[in-house]
């Protein structure tokens, strides 16, 4: 008989920015389930104590038994943890509890590699997992770019929006010298765009030469659309499937599926 080979392993993407509010979350629904569309087999990691990423794939982050949580903790296996959603992904939930995970692994060995470790029994079984990080350079968002090949940096195409980015692309240098050589900035993400905005455009213009990084394009529009998604559990890309923001998500999509 002949042996079946065994699948690749998933590449995992973080999308970090320390800064709350500049679509992490939403990024990482709306491409997940591009991804699903494009028939990738797709797990998303919410690492949030906040759990937004829990809430807006329809699940009540209160009833939730099992969370990333527990696995960080060595107190489940990812594959137990796992939530099957709508939108054809799959998530490891986060609760509040979450919080005080980062206060445990601060006092153990090898912190950093926790998740990684963790997620390594499942990559066989998935094609990509994007990991929703919390809004810090902690130790949750230290792990996600330590278990990460790619790191997607969501910024809003405002004035100082980015300024923390030098910060975080140090803390890349410092993760790929100490931690893992493997990680790779694949761009930034403009989020939250204006095209009418003169300013939107100045910022987009300058933002990929200022940090020598790849820009991802189209820039993802701002649109009323994305605020009304997450109430119904669903992804922008099910909910308003030909908007231009569910459009220029899948454009992203397929782009990173290139490089990935
Ligand atoms: P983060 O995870 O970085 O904190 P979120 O994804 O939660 O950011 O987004 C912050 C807020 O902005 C949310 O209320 C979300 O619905 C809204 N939002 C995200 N992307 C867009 C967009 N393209 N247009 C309009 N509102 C958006
Ligand atoms: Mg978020």
């Amino acid at each position: 008989m002949p042996r079946t080979p065994r699948r690749p392993k998933a590449t995992i993407v973080a999308l970090a920015n320390q800064k709350g509010g500049v679509a992490k979350t939403t990024s990482v629904a709306s491409l997940g389930a591009a991804f699903a569309e494009a028939g990738r087999r797709v797990l998303l990691v919410d690492l949030d104590p906040q759990a937004s990423l829990t809430f807006s794939l329809g699940i009540d982050p209160d009833t939730v038994e099992a969370s990333v949580h527990d696995v960080l903790l060595g107190r489940a296996e990812v594959a137990d943890v796992v939530h099957h959603c709508a939108d054809g992904v799959d998530l490891v939930p986060s609760t509040i509890e979450l919080a005080g995970a980062e206060a445990f692994l601060l006092g153990r060995p090898a912190r950093e590699y926790v998740l990684r470790e963790a997620l390594e029994p499942v990559r066989r079984d998935y094609d990509v997992v994007l990991l929703d990080c919390s809004p810090s350079l902690g130790v949750l968002t230290l792990g996600a770019l330590t278990a990460a090949q790619g790191l997607v940096i969501p910024m809003p195409c405002e004035m100082l929006s980015h300024r923390g980015v030098g910060q975080l692309l140090d803390t890349v240098a410092d993760v790929t010298k100490l931690l893992n050589k493997k990680l790779r900035v694949l761009g930034i993400l403009p989020t939250l765009y204006d095209g009418r905005s003169t300013h939107a455009r100045e910022v987009l213009d300058d933002v990929g030469e200022r940090y020598g990084l790849p820009v991802l394009s189209p820039p993802i529009p701002r649109t009323v659309r994305f605020a009304e998604a997450p109430a119904v559990g669903r992804s922008i890309l099910a909910t308003a499937r030909t908007s231009k923001g569910a459009r220029a998500y899948r454009e992203v999509a397929r782009q990173l599926l290139q490089v990935l």
